[in-house]
């Protein structure tokens, strides 16, 4: 915006006066009013009188116009420097929580580079605010909005006398000229408390938590604009490793947190060229030995012929949203496959908690039943138990769309959660997959026999088929028989595998009896 010239206007009106006092002055040295009236006198037939005084009018009226004009303008320009002050204000600040932004904390860095405070030693420190995205999408902005503005207010009791910015999203920044780091970390404690405590709107109590990372200068950053940069990576590490508490900046964590945004880079790259693509391990009849479906697993392999796990890739796409894009496609092409399978083989596919937070998830999911021409019967959602930590209700009414349509619901992993007992008692699930741990050391471990025993007799109360996962020696599977599981899967029978060859295992029967080793055709 152009600055006013009131200070001109004022310089103009200040030598226009001038002026005008040398003029009259000068006037009357030259006696011109005594030869202006003998002018006047001589003139009469002129009407010189008249006209002198319509000047005079004339001037004094010009004058009261200019007083005036020059007063609207100094109100204008007040009024614009006071838009111009909130213009400023707005663009700097989060509307909702009325903290600093981003560029707010430009706009701070360089005050500090103005005061030639930059070289002073500072602590930062990023709290990324987790669990609010879920209730945000499940309960909507307004809630969201509530929670934010909730936790804004908690982090401005805490961190008196530092500075304080909503850097966007859920993500918070504190700093602080000091060089402290317990008084640091004792704050960084307490903002981790005080946003876990539950929050109350309209009666009813939600709960977040908070990731923590701090980095200092000049330890960690090479100058204050880098603090912000490190205090994130500390706060990405956090979170990868669900760390309650807080972490401070490491080099060698910067680079892995480099690594993880590489292969984001890399990983939407390889969905766009077709390098994901589901994988078919198959699951067993115990009894029978004949397959009686297939666990979809993605596999990511790269143009030299190397995999990357899903357990390295599918929690970094939950956890930069790529999950949705990822299972479509997943699930789009499973279903194809699996279309061409015999009517009575299942496909089982895997569900990311985080998918449920789209409600139109279950109608997208019968959509590409009905384009594929897969019967929803042959269809077999797995979802692990971490899904019902948080919104119990909408997980149950998704799950209940799907089941009405006649797919089936599974709980994989069971055992290693924390939620299942009392979910159990409250959804209605088909069947009941026992993580692969148990599994694994059953037979040596009675402990562990007595939790599967357990798990099957749970599964056969509730009516539910149990299926055990991991099974990679025939002992183990014929115990699991024994004890009433009824179906199993895992490395004795196959790996997961390409569709084409899962199509050729289907006429595969395996044995489940030790002493038979070898799968006939
Ligand atoms: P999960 O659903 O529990 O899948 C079973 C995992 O156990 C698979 O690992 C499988 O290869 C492995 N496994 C099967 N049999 C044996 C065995 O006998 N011994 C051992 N040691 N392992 C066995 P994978 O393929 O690495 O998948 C890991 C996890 O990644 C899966 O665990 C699942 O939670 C997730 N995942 C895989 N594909 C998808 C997907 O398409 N969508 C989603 N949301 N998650 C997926
Ligand atoms: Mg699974
Ligand atoms: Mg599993």
């Amino acid at each position: 915006m152009r600055p006013l010239r009131v200070g001109r206007a004022t310089r103009d009106a200040a030598v226009l006066v001038f002026i005008g006092v040398f003029l009259f002055a000068a006037a009357w040295w030259l006696e011109l009013y005594e030869k202006l009236a003998a002018f006047i006198d001589s003139h009469e037939f002129m009407q010189a009188d008249e006209l002198f005084i319509a000047l005079l009018i004339v001037g004094i009226l010009g004058f009261a116009f200019g007083y005036r004009r020059l007063h609207d303008l100094k109100v204008e320009v007040a009024h614009r420097r006071r838009a111009e002050r909130d213009v400023s204000w707005i663009a700097a600040h989060d509307p909702l929580t009325r903290l600093p932004n981003r560029i707010g904390l430009k706009q701070q860095v360089d005050r500090l580079r103005e005061d030639g405070k930059t070289g002073k030693p500072h602590m930062a420190m990023v709290i990324d605010i987790q669990g609010f995205k879920h209730i945000n999408d499940l309960q909507g902005n307004e809630i969201g909005d509530e929670i934010l503005a909730v936790i804004a207010d908690r982090l401005r009791d805490i961190f008196i006398g530092c500075y304080l910015f909503r850097l966007g999203g859920d993500q918070f920044y504190a700093a602080q000229e000091s060089s402290i780091t317990k008084d640091w970390e004792k704050l960084a404690r307490r903002a981790i408390k005080k946003v876990a405590e539950p929050i109350e709107i309209n009666g009813r109590s939600y709960e977040v938590s908070a990731y923590v990372g701090m980095a200092r200068y000049p330890d960690d950053a090479a100058n204050i604009k880098y603090l912000l940069r490190c205090a994130l990576s500390a706060a990405s590490a956090a979170k990868r490793e669900h760390s309650n508490e807080m972490k401070w900046f490491d080099t060698a964590v910067d680079e892995a947190t480099a690594r993880y945004a590489e292969l984001d880079k890399q990983l939407r790259a390889a969905l766009k060229a077709g390098e994901v693509r589901p994988y078919y391990q198959p699951m067993i009849d115990l009894t029978s030995g004949r397959i009686i479906g297939f666990e979809a697993l993605a596999r990511w392999r790269r143009p030299d012929g190397s995999f990357v796990s899903p357990a390295e890739f599918i929690p970094l796409a939950e956890e930069t949203g790529m999950i949705g894009e990822l299972s479509n496609v997943l699930f789009t092409q499973a279903c194809q496959d699996a279309a061409k399978w015999p009517r009575g083989v299942r496909l089982s596919f895997n569900v990311s908690p985080t998918q449920f937070s789209n409600r139109s998830f279950g109608r997208q999911m019968l959509d590409t039943l009905a384009t594929t021409g897969l019967s929803p019967n042959q269809l077999e959602v797995e979802i692990t138990e971490s899904m019902f930590v948080k919104d119990v209700q909408l997980v149950a009414v998704l799950l209940d769309e799907l089941r009405e349509a006649g797919v089936h619901i599974a709980i994989d992993d069971f055992g290693t959660g924390y939620s299942s007992l009392s979910q159990l008692s409250r959804l209605r699930f088909d069947k009941l997959k026992i993580d692969r741990s148990f599994v694994s050391s059953f037979l040596d471990d009675a402990r562990q026999a007595m939790i599967i025993r357990a798990m099957i007799g749970l599964g056969r109360g509730l009516g539910m088929k149990t299926i055990a996962e991991g099974i990679e020696e025939a002992s183990q599977a014929e115990t699991l028989k024994l004890l009433g599981c009824h179906q199993g899967q895992g490395f004795l029978f196959s790996r997961a595998v390409p569709a084409e060859q899962a199509t050729s295992l289907l006429q595969m029967t395996w044995p489940t009896r030790s002493e038979d080793t070898t799968a006939t055709n």
